[in-house]
């Protein structure tokens, strides 16, 4: 009786070692998926800028053109070329976030200080577009934070919030002390996103308007670089959104 138990037990063991690799074999399989999407989608992202820069240099270098022409096609050429070096930065930093090779640097900050200096800095920008930029805090928070990529967040939250508030409304950074720790609110009075993207936002390379998030210069990568930076925080990144009325990013703090 005793061997048979020790072959049911062995046999359970395999059994149990067959399952590991089973799965170990689907997570393989999940990856290389995502790896070759990847690939898919810099390349997608990358072709559009540089077919215009090609065609477009092709255009400028035939003769017979005005120094107005040429001048037009140049500047074109140059604003893809930028596309292209903000592309790849981004990738190059999300890249980097997600081998976690990164050091974090937290500093005991006082988040109200940080976010209302931020805000004056970044204050002209709104005001181009007849936004006001406010930020609300209740005096001293503290919270531990790699100041420069917190910044980083910061900006391409507040950038997502001027691109897509409606003109001559207010864009509201607001700071409350919850239960669950620091909670910053980053409100717009804005286009919106449609419920079933909202969950979507924080995704590499995902857009709700492809064509309008082109103009306005976007590579669909800010969200989710926000996300791994405020993720190596201990925190945590949600959106909340209604269409046509407007869009509230929450970003949760550890306090301390
Ligand atoms: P992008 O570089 O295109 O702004 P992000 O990762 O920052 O990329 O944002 C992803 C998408 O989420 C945007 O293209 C936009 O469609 C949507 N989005 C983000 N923030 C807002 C907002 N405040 N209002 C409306 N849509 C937003």
């Amino acid at each position: 009786d005793f061997s048979v138990r020790l072959e049911m037990k062995g046999n359970d063991e395999l059994a149990q070692l067959g399952r590991a690799i089973q799965t170990l074999a689907n997570d393989l399989a999940y990856l290389k998926q995502e790896r070759s999407e990847f690939l898919a989608s810099i390349s997608h992202e990358l072709r559009t800028p540089l077919t215009y820069v090609k065609g477009y240099a092709d255009i400028a270098r035939r003769p017979h053109l005005s120094e107005e022409q040429r001048a037009n096609y140049m500047a074109i050429i140059y604003e893809e070329a930028e596309k292209i070096e903000k592309m790849v930065k981004d990738l190059f930093e999300l890249a980097k976030l997600e081998q976690h090779s990164f050091q974090i640097e937290k500093q005991p900050t006082n988040l109200c200080s940080f976010l209302t200096k931020l805000c004056e800095k970044l204050r002209p920008a709104f005001q181009e577009k007849s936004l006001s930029l406010v930020c609300q805090c209740p005096g001293s928070v503290m919270a531990a934070i790699d100041r420069q990529r917190f910044e980083q967040v910061m900006i391409n939250v507040l950038d997502n919030a001027r691109k897509y508030a409606f003109s001559g409304t207010t864009v509201a950074v607001a700071v409350h002390l919850q239960k669950q720790g620091i909670v910053i609110a980053v409100s717009d009075e804005g286009t919106g996103i449609p419920p079933e993207d909202v969950p979507r936002i924080f995704e590499r390379f995902y857009r709700v308007d492809k064509s309008r998030s082109r103009t306005s210069g976007g590579t669909g990568l800010g969200l989710a670089i926000a996300k791994e930076i405020v993720e190596a925080h201990g925190g945590t990144i949600a959106a909340r959104s209604e269409q046509g009325k407007g869009t509230t990013i929450l970003i949760t703090l550890p306090e301390g």
